[in-house]
Parts: structure tokens; C-alpha cells; sequence
């Protein structure tokens, strides 16, 4: 049975300014498990990003805090381990994080064989000598598809794609458990993508790690992850297998608008069908439901009752009154 590496319990994250209080996760609860890649889907401003940050517990000092939850990685609370603790044993080593950009991501001072360099020999528990540790610079290069050679090189020397795989080979370096990846291929073309994507589930069958990934595009889930979450102000509205999030069937209304919102290539359209209106405000969430002024199927018990959580099998949920107990006469299309 697949272990579970990371698991986080009724998580909520909050922005602290002197004006006013952003709220900006709202109770996710979620497992990773070994070898296997989650998904994280949700338009920007979702919480994606925060909920992922605070894994490392890289949330901005001053400004962010996590108010309640628990985030466990293979049963060490992260929030009980030393700063010391999570530079040493967790950051880098155990767990790796890929941002969003390659281009703010890399020192434009330093080679890019030594920002690789640097990261193995922070982690250089085996004591290796420096030769060994050059040797396994040329070899992560390798295994992202860059020459050894180039390692004496700079980022600037190199094109978004390769920059961006330079980003994953320091990410990897150390052969992290678990692999953070916030919208990894966010940054590139399409055909860089494709190549990135397709790299980064060869490592995975190669190091063995599990992913989380990040994302607005569900082309990439669907080709990328074993399991998925969509996200909506701040909480989970749907989650599941891939079967389940991409049969049709029974999904979250906010999950409907997403796939309405793709383009289809076999049938011809003036105007894609978008969701209309904007995320509520983070900092005056409503009592109800978060997607209720969007939802074309709210009623006014959606306006007054924040839903619950309904299991629809062992690994579907969906968090909709549609879904609830007592509703459920009502059709799902
Ligand atoms: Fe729509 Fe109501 Fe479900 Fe919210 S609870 S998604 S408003 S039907």
C-alpha cells in the first residue's frame, strides 16, 4: 500500500496587514502519498500557492500565519521542528520545492553547476568529497537534459526552458520524497512544457518521488497526476481520483464551470462559456457558501450555510448542498 508522506489536517492560513485580515485557506485537509502526484487545479488566488508555501513554512514573515491545522510529514509536525531542524533535515532534502518563475528562482551570479552544487552540499551527510559531489552535478544535469559541460555556465546563457530545468535538477539534486511544483511550466511555450512535463514523470519513475503539483490547467492534471484537488477561496470544493474528477458525472459547480471554460477543437464557437464573476473577498468571506454569487445553481439555503463535506466513494468528495444529505433528490447532471 502507498505510504503517506505528507498529510495535512484542517489547515487555515491567514494574511495579517494593519488593515485588514485575508483569509486566505480555509480548513484543507489533504494526503500525498509515495510515488504517486496530487493535483492542486483552482483559478489564481485560490490558495494553491499559500497552502504549498506553508508546507515549507516559507509564508511571508511579517504578513502571513498559519491560525490552525496540522502539517505532517512522515509523522513529524512541521510546526514543531526547529528553524534548524527544517533547513537541515526537512528543505531540500526531504522535501523540494520547484517556483513558479526559473527566472527569479536562479542566482545570475553563480554558475549554474555550482547553485547545484551548493544545494548537495548542504545536505552532504555521507561526508562525500568534492569530486564525488562535481560528479553528481554532471549527473543531475544529464538526467534533466543538459549537457555536463554547460555547467560552468550562467542563467542568463540559458533559454526559459532550460533555466527552468536547471530549477528541477537543484529541486532534485538531493532526491527529495516529495516534490513541491508550483505551476512548474507556467513560464514557458507549449512545446517546452511538453518536455518539461514528460521529464519530470521520468525522474519520478527514476528517484521515486511523489509530486505535488500546482496548476490552472487541466490538460497538465489529466496528463500529470494520479490524484486531484480543486480549490475555491481558500478551501477544497471537490477532490478525487483523476477518474473521478474527469468522468462525467457528479462535480462541484465551480469543477463544471472549469471544464465548460476549456476550449473544444471539435466544435466551432465565437465565445468560450467563462465563469462569470469574481472569487469572493478573502477578507469578508461569506457565511455561506464561497461560490454561491457565481453558482448557477444556489439557493438560498446556499447564501445562509457554509456546505459540509460529502463522500461520494472511498476517494470522491465534494463539498456542494447539492451533494448533502436531504438534497440529494435534487438532479446532478
Ligand atoms: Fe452552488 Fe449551493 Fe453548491 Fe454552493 S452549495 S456550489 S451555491 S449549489
Amino acid at each position: 500500500m502507498d505510504e503517506i508522506l505528507l498529510k495535512i489536517e484542517d489547515l487555515f492560513i491567514e494574511y495579517q496587514t494593519e488593515l485588514e485580515t485575508v483569509r486566505a485557506v480555509n480548513g484543507v485537509s489533504l494526503e500525498v502519498k509515495s510515488g504517486r502526484t496530487l493535483g492542486i487545479v483552482g483559478e489564481t488566488g485560490a490558495g494553491k500557492t499559500t497552502t504549498c508555501l506553508s508546507i515549507l513554512r516559507l509564508l511571508p514573515d511579517r504578513t502571513g500565519r498559519v491560525t490552525g491545522g496540522n502539517i505532517c510529514f512522515r509523522d513529524k509536525n512541521i510546526y514543531s521542528l526547529s528553524e534548524e531542524e527544517m533547513r537541515t533535515q526537512i528543505c531540500g532534502e526531504k522535501i523540494s520545492m520547484i517556483f513558479q518563475d526559473p527566472m527569479t528562482s536562479l542566482n545570475p551570479v553563480m554558475t549554474v553547476g555550482s547553485q547545484i552544487y551548493e544545494a548537495l552540499k548542504y545536505h552532504n551527510h555521507e561526508n562525500k568529497t568534492r569530486e564525488e559531489l562535481e560528479r553528481r552535478v554532471d549527473e543531475v544535469l544529464e538526467l534533466v537534459g543538459i549537457p555536463a559541460e554547460r555547467k560552468t555556465e550562467y542563467p542568463h546563457q540559458f533559454s526559459g526552458g532550460m533555466k527552468q530545468r536547471v530549477v528541477i535538477a537543484i529541486a532534485l539534486a538531493c532526491e527529495p520524497e516529495l516534490l513541491i511544483a508550483d505551476e512548474p511550466t507556467t513560464a514557458l511555450d507549449v512545446t517546452v512544457q511538453a518536455q518539461v512535463l514528460a521529464m519530470m514523470r521520468d525522474l519520478q519513475k527514476k528517484v521515486g518521488s511523489a509530486i505535488l503539483l500546482i496548476t490552472h490547467d487541466l490538460g497538465v492534471v489529466a496528463q500529470m497526476c494520479d490524484d486531484a484537488l480543486v480549490m475555491y477561496a481558500g478551501e477544497i470544493v471537490e477532490s478525487g481520483s483523476i477518474e473521478d474528477i474527469f468522468t462525467p458525472g457528479s462535480h462541484h459547480p465551480y469543477t463544471m464551470g472549469l471544464f465548460g471554460a476549456i476550449p473544444d477543437l471539435d466544435s466551432a464557437v465565437d465565445r468560450l462559456t467563462p465563469i462569470e464573476g469574481l472569487m469572493p473577498d478573502p477578507t469578508k468571506l461569506p457565511d455561506g457558501c464561497y461560490f454561491a454569487d457565481r453558482c448557477p445553481y444556489a439557493e438560498e439555503l446556499c447564501k445562509q450555510i457554509h456546505p459540509t463535506r460529502t463522500s461520494l466513494s472511498g476517494t470522491h468528495t465534494i463539498l456542494c448542498h447539492r451533494f448533502s444529505e436531504g438534497l440529494k433528490e435534487v438532479s446532478h447532471e
